[in-house]
């Protein structure tokens, strides 16, 4: 029989494994420690746990980290790395290094329900959500994992689909028994799911990145079929509502494709619909991907997007392009290393 992974559980779920092994309460936070902060691979290691208790333990847990599969350097220093999960399926992590900062961006689902038109992962359909093992997995097992100062849940999936174990990861990220991490280094990221927006709102204080793409209904419907169930208005009407405190941010995606969402009448619409909030906007450029029309601007037409958003009063930044020789838009590799699989 499978043994349940240790690595992933949060204090409560720690304390309610100890009451079922029959271990005192006090070992909980015990466990957590080796766990998160002692950072060992095997249950024998947590020396304060008595052998006897290591041993009940081990009837039926394991730690449960595994390394990637894979990973591909870019000349940038971007680098993206294959994990398994779900026995079988392919899940893609990036790593950011920066000057000043080393972002890891993480997937919350294997494939995704969402179906945005411009999106490789969206094409593979859903696959399965990730537990919170198999998203903080990715943190810990990336070779990486000393040098991490923020991280950016923007990698394959839905985070607010799969709210739960998103949840759970964010509160051993940020618990004081987890890894102790202020929730400003680190930031969620949705396509407007309205019920979990409210959920993580109110029980998160890591930071918002909404995906915008248009500010029109109709040409958002096309380009990200949620839109037809949740609007951006009633994701607006949230954000305007809430409360958020000085350290908290929301930010709003914006992919510039060529030709669709860069005219003038798009930036004045947003100026109109933002009209209030406090929040960024982040322009990215879009990676191309197999069978699709979009292209992204050249350099030129995007700073001037980007000044005219500033000019009128949006904070607005460009993101950098990184990774671009490695497959850089998300779900690329994923879909390469399915499509091996299956011959
Ligand atoms: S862009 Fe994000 S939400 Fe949309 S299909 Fe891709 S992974 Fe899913």
């Amino acid at each position: 029989m499978e043994k349940e992974r240790l690595f992933g559980k949060t204090l409560n779920e720690l304390i309610a494994i100890t009451k079922r092994v029959g271990l005192p309460g006090f070992a909980a936070k015990q466990i957590a420690d080796w766990l998160y902060r002692k950072e060992i691979t095997s249950i024998e290691e947590m020396t304060n746990l008595s052998k006897k208790m290591r041993d009940l333990l081990s009837t039926d847990y394991e730690i449960g980290l595994y390394s990637p599969e894979s990973a591909s350097e870019s000349t940038d220093g971007t680098k993206k790395y294959l994990y398994k999960v779900l026995k079988g399926k392919y899940i893609e992590t990036a790593y950011i290094p920066d000057t000043d900062r080393a972002t890891i961006c993480v997937s919350s689902q294997a494939g995704c329900k969402m179906g945005c038109i411009f999106c490789m992962t969206g094409k593979q359909g859903f696959q399965g959500n990730l537990t919170s093992n198999e998203i903080l997995n990715q943190f810990r097992s990336l070779p990486e994992f000393g040098n991490l100062t923020n991280m950016v849940y923007m990698g394959m999936g839905e985070p607010l689909d799969n709210i739960t174990e998103v949840l759970k990861s964010l509160d051993i990220l940020t618990g004081e028994w987890g890894y102790g991490w202020s929730p400003t280094r680190i930031t969620v990221s949705t396509v407007g799911l309205i019920t979990g927006i409210k959920e993580f709102l109110e029980k998160s204080r890591c930071h918002l990145a909404v995906s915008l793409h248009s500010p029109f209904d109709e040409e958002r419907r096309i380009l990200m079929p949620v839109q037809k169930t949740n609007t951006v208005k009633e994701v607006l009407d949230i954000i305007r509502n809430f409360d958020f405190n000085s350290q908290r941010r929301v930010s709003f995606e914006y992919i510039l494709f060529k030709g669709v969402n860069d005219t003038p009448a798009h930036i004045k619409e947003l100026a109109r619909i933002l009209n209030g909030i406090k929040c960024r906007i982040n322009i990215i450029r879009f990676h191309p991907i197999p069978g699709s029309e979009f292209r992204s601007p050249d350099n030129n037409a995007t700073i001037s997007f980007r000044e005219a958003l500033v000019r009128k009063g949006l904070l607005t930044t460009i993101r950098a392009s990184r990774g671009v020789d490695i497959q850089a838009a998300c779900g690329l590799l994923s879909t390469l290393e399915q499509n091996k699989s299956t011959g």
